[in-house]
């Protein structure tokens, strides 16, 4: 990282914390100036707009911040903003392109790593494969991951698993070894206790994502009995203690109607979660059910809902497929994020469980300009259509196209899939799809064209008055 420029951010966001100690409600719009200040102009534009345009109409999103602002541990905060906001977001995205040009290849802005396979629940259809005996990645291991993943611009760790927790106490050990960088973790909560809130107060920089299927029922059925009642306990623990968490939905067919309700959404905000990811159940390992995957009808439901909450309720969301019109497109192969599985084994992401490269015997530069990586690398966006983002679930063939090119293995240690065999259970799925997703794509590029023209008239209007203010005061000032 830029020492200057790293040093000039810090300073700026010691401030911009001081200030919102202070009072939150008055000195909002001076942080959202300083971040200005620090972010290059063509830099996240749509991001601050928005976020400019929230503080000015007070409206959900404006809420959402008071919240994080007001109810969060003053120090988890301050962390958060230095470690995420500034570190991930306002100088590692700038260096992860520089390397991108430099390398030739993807360069993450997030790495997704189990610490182990090891898990306390089972649960039907887990996106971790069950790889076998349990396997660890060792703490040198992820020290290593951190180190070179730094080194290239990213401070985002998200564990997945297995159930990481299993591993909390050498996750709080790293946490406190790297206060600069953020960790996130998907967990199934059952392993929160008063002792582990504690350890998350004191290292900072921990955020639990907890994985909540809609209702007791749908939960319990996914995840075992008692699992709900579990995990909404974690939850008000977190709540009391003021720490920052979300929750992880998998969407499928049977609990599609429960997660796309204003009730549900209500209830997130209710448990005190800042934030909540969407997945779609996907078909991936050879036991794993097609006939669960969302109907095309649930698919475009789902999207076009959180769309809507988004403009009332005061819960960050992302929907991973659903949002790929924000990011371009698929985010796997090291695009924005990679997965590393507790083998060491470094697959393009989650849901694609294939490879060249392991972590104990590649660097992780090296594993990005391994071939199957290099294969997602010139091959995104994979469909013009990016509601059609996926090249696994919307364009089956384009995966086992690039996993036999690139002459990858499967890192399924347990029940290895042939990639033509996943493509082909989801060939159907696909098709169904692409009718519903190309007037769901027309319908958003109007959209996005109209908010766009928007925006820029009345940035354009603001920079206009900008430059009316600066002549009238030096014209003052000459006077
Ligand atoms: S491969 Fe599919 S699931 Fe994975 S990031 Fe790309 S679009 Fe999403």
């Amino acid at each position: 990282m830029g020492t200057i420029k790293q040093s000039v951010a810090t300073f700026g966001v010691n401030r911009a914390l001081k200030y919102l100690s202070k009072d939150p409600e008055k000195n909002i719009p001076k942080v959202m100036e300083m971040v200005d200040q620090f972010c290059p102009d063509d830099l996240f534009v749509a991001q601050r707009y928005a976020f400019r345009h929230a503080i000015e109409t007070k409206n959900n999103w404006y809420q959402l911040l008071l919240h994080g602002v007001r109810d969060i541990d003053p120090g988890v905060r301050d962390n958060f903003f230095s470690s995420f906001l500034v570190n991930a977001n306002l100088i590692g995205w700038p260096e992860q392109e520089r390397n991108r040009e430099k390398y030739g290849c993807n360069i993450p802005w997030a790495i997704l790593l189990d610490p182990t396979n090891a898990c306390n629940v089972h649960s039907t259809g887990c996106w971790a494969a069950e790889y076998g005996n349990r396997l660890d990645l060792t703490g040198d291991d992820i020290e290593s991951i951190i180190r070179q993943g730094e080194a290239l611009g990213c401070y985002f760790y998200i564990y997945t698993g297995g159930e990481p927790l299993v591993r909390k106490h050498d996750l709080m050990d790293i946490c406190a070894a790297h206060p600069e960088a953020t960790f996130m973790s998907f967990t199934n909560g059952t392993l929160i206790d008063e002792a582990f809130c504690q350890d998350m107060l004191r290292v900072k920089n921990f955020v639990p994502v907890l994985s909540v299927e809609g209702s007791a029922e749908t939960t319990d059925a996914r995840r075992g009995t008692g699992t709900y009642a579990r995990v909404t306990h974690a939850m008000e623990l977190l709540r009391e203690h003021r720490l920052i968490f979300g929750i992880s939905a998998c969407v499928t067919r049977e609990n599609e109607s429960t997660i796309a309700s204003e009730a549900y959404f209500q209830q997130m905000i209710d448990w005190g979660a800042l934030f909540c990811w969407f997945f779609m159940f996907m078909p991936v390992g050879v036991d794993a059910a097609p006939e669960l995957v969302p109907t095309p009808e649930q698919r475009e439901h789902q999207i076009r809902f959180v769309r809507e909450m988004r403009s009332k309720m005061p819960l960050f969301t992302m929907d991973f497929w659903g949002d790929s019109e924000y990011v371009g497109g698929c985010i796997a192969g090291g695009r924005r994020y990679l997965h590393i599985n507790a083998a060491g084994d470094v697959d393009p992401c989650v849901f694609a469980h294939y490879s060249n490269a392991n972590i104990h015997t590649s660097t992780l530069l090296e594993a990005l300009q391994s071939p199957l990586f290099m294969a997602y690398h010139d091959n995104q966006p994979f469909n013009d259509n990016l509601m059609r983002p996926c090249p696994i679930i919307d364009n089956p063939p384009k995966l086992a196209e690039m996993v036999k090119a690139s002459g990858a293995h499967s890192t399924d240690l347990q029940a290895p899939e042939d990639a033509g065999d996943l493509c082909a259970k989801c060939a159907p799925i696909s098709l169904a799809w692409k009718p519903v997703s190309e007037g769901l794509w027309d319908s958003f590029q109007r959209a996005s064209a109209e908010a766009r023209a928007k925006r820029d008239a009345e940035l354009a209007g603001k920079a206009a008055a900008d430059d009316v203010d600066e002549v009238e005061d030096r014209t003052a000032a000459s006077a």
